[in-house]
């Protein structure tokens, strides 16, 4: 079965967020803080090891609410979506050979010009490649195309064949700190959809399990 969804309303919840990354960040600092205690008595390698897990971890969730926060480099301006993609699909070109996949793209459109952010929207074009990218933990392909969908409506499609994700976990993408991955930070959906939202565009996604997900990112050509 195939399903939908558009969603801007879960981000306004900024208390829940805060409470989130609260609890995300404190659960692997009272473990480092167990392990400093166990190092006073008696120095383990394999301790060190474990912290040092756990630190990169930390690093990873706030370096992903960074993105959304960057005082600096918030400029609109008028950018080429097509040399966008092409530059993120061969920045992820040789990690996605690493992991048997190939990665395609048809960006031929007649206006490819937009108002955006260059920098966020390379982030969430990294961020969904990467998601495509693991969820074919045996390789195969990712699509990517642009797609004039409207006379101010410029679309970036990413679909793949990975393991797709089921129908009840649909509404839950986006939310943060969902994720179904060992290494997951579950902020890379919900960093695209806050990116787009600003952008004044929306993101889909299907999927099929076991066939493939799509998503499509639609971005006005003119805001504001
Ligand atoms: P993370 O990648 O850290 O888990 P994301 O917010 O990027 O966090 O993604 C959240 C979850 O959505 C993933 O853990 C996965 O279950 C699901 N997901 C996202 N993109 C895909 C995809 N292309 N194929 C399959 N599942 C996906
Ligand atoms: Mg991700």
């Amino acid at each position: 079965a195939e399903e939908m969804i558009r969603r801007s309303d879960k981000l306004s919840a900024v208390g829940q967020l805060a409470a989130g990354v609260a609890h995300e960040i404190r659960n692997p600092l009272t473990t480092l803080r167990g392990f400093i205690q166990f190092l006073k008595q008696d120095i383990d390698k394999n301790y060190i090891e474990i912290m040092l897990t756990e630190l990169d971890r930390i690093n990873m969730i706030v370096s992903e609410f960074l993105i959304l926060s960057k005082p600096q480099g918030i400029n609109y301006q008028l950018i080429d979506l097509k040399r966008i993609v092409q530059t993120i699909v061969s920045l992820l070109d040789t990690q996605a050979k690493i992991n048997n996949v190939q990665i395609l793209s048809d960006l031929d459109v007649d206006h490819s010009l937009i108002t955006g952010e260059p920098n966020q929207l390379k982030q969430v074009i990294i961020n969904l490649l990467k998601n495509s990218i693991e969820a074919m933990p045996k390789g195969g392909e990712i699509t990517v195309y642009l797609k004039q969908t409207d006379p101010n409506a410029l679309s970036i499609v990413i679909q793949d064949q990975g393991i797709g994700i089921p129908a009840d976990l649909i509404p839950k993408l986006g939310e943060p700190f969902f994720t179904t991955k060992e290494e997951g930070t579950g902020l890379g959906l919900m960093v695209c959809y806050k990116i787009i939202e600003n952008h004044g565009g929306a993101i889909n996604i299907s999927s099929e399990p076991n066939k493939g997900t799509s998503v499509e990112v639609s971005l006005p050509i003119n805001f504001r």
